[in-house]
């Protein structure tokens, strides 16, 4: 595997970007961005991942202080999966160049953009600053972060003219999906989200079933039974996230807080 500190070092390694499928990532890599590479892998000769924290998407220094962060860990995993680049810049590298910030229309101001002010501009900008240099066609990200993956495939993949490619959330044996942030959460708060997840997934089967399920009671009943601060719990349809359209294929999103963690997931 090529480590490659900047664009120079970039452009140096990688001429031609037909066969290289391309995945984004924060690091701290997991079960669950292990399966985007693996699909990359499967499409592409070549395969690119990028660790890369972003400070301009995370609304508190705090949060992003800390970000679990592990990149020895990271490389090893990824040298054994047979990564072929992985693409490690430092926060200069990517904001050297002044570019105009990304504004969200009022349609996408929902879920996560309505309680992260701020946060989707700093995602759409980095990818926009990552997409500039690393030019392949399929790039692979996932539904476990559904939002982010419609608004990029909505803004970026139409301005690159690219593949972005939803693949499905990886969870833990206990149904809590893979995330970084999961090694900040204790053992209480692991149960409890073990059990949220299972119980979300059966009101989703519900609703699939036919049935007009009241989601304020059972928000103030998951609020309760677990001390947690639901940000939102709503259904809403794939395509364009409008709220309660069951006539197309439709999910359940949630983010919450927990123990001064906050987890989100889609159902
Ligand atoms: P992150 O490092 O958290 O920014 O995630 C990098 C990419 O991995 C994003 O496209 C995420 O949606 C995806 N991802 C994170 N967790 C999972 C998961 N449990 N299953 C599938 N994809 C995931």
């Amino acid at each position: 595997m090529k480590i490659l500190k900047n664009v120079f070092e970039l452009n140096k390694a990688v001429k031609n970007y037909e066969n290289v499928g391309f995945v984004p990532t924060m690091g701290g890599i997991h079960k669950g961005h292990v399966s985007l590479i693996k699909i990359s892998q499967k499409n592409n000769k070549e395969t690119i991942v990028s660790i890369f924290v972003n400070p301009t998407q995370f609304n508190q220094k705090k949060d992003f202080k800390n970000y679990p962060r592990n990149i020895k860990k990271d490389i090893s995993i990824l040298k054994k999966l047979k990564v072929t680049y992985l693409f490690l810049p430092e926060v200069n590298e990517i904001y050297k160049k002044r570019l105009k910030n990304f504004k969200l229309n009022k349609s996408d101001r929902i879920l996560c953009a309505k309680f992260r002010k701020g946060h989707f501009e700093g995602v759409l900008n980095v990818m926009n600053r990552l997409l500039s240099v690393i030019k392949s066609k399929n790039v692979f990200m996932g539904e476990k972060d559904f939002q982010q993956y419609r608004l990029i495939k909505k803004i970026l993949g139409k301005k690159y003219k690219i593949n972005i490619i939803g693949c499905p959330t990886i969870r833990e044996s206990n149904k809590i999906a893979l995330s970084t942030r999961n090694k900040l959460l204790n053992k209480s708060s692991i149960k409890a989200a073990s059990k949220i997840a299972i119980k979300l997934n059966k009101l989703k089967k519900l609703s699939q079933s036919g049935k007009l399920l009241d989601l304020s009671k059972y928000k103030n009943e998951l609020e309760n039974k677990f001390k947690i601060k639901i940000d939102y719990l709503e259904f809403r349809d794939e395509k364009k996230l409008k709220l309660n359209n069951f006539n197309s294929k439709f999910r359940l999103f949630i983010a919450y807080h927990i123990n001064g963690v906050r987890l989100i997931d889609n159902f």
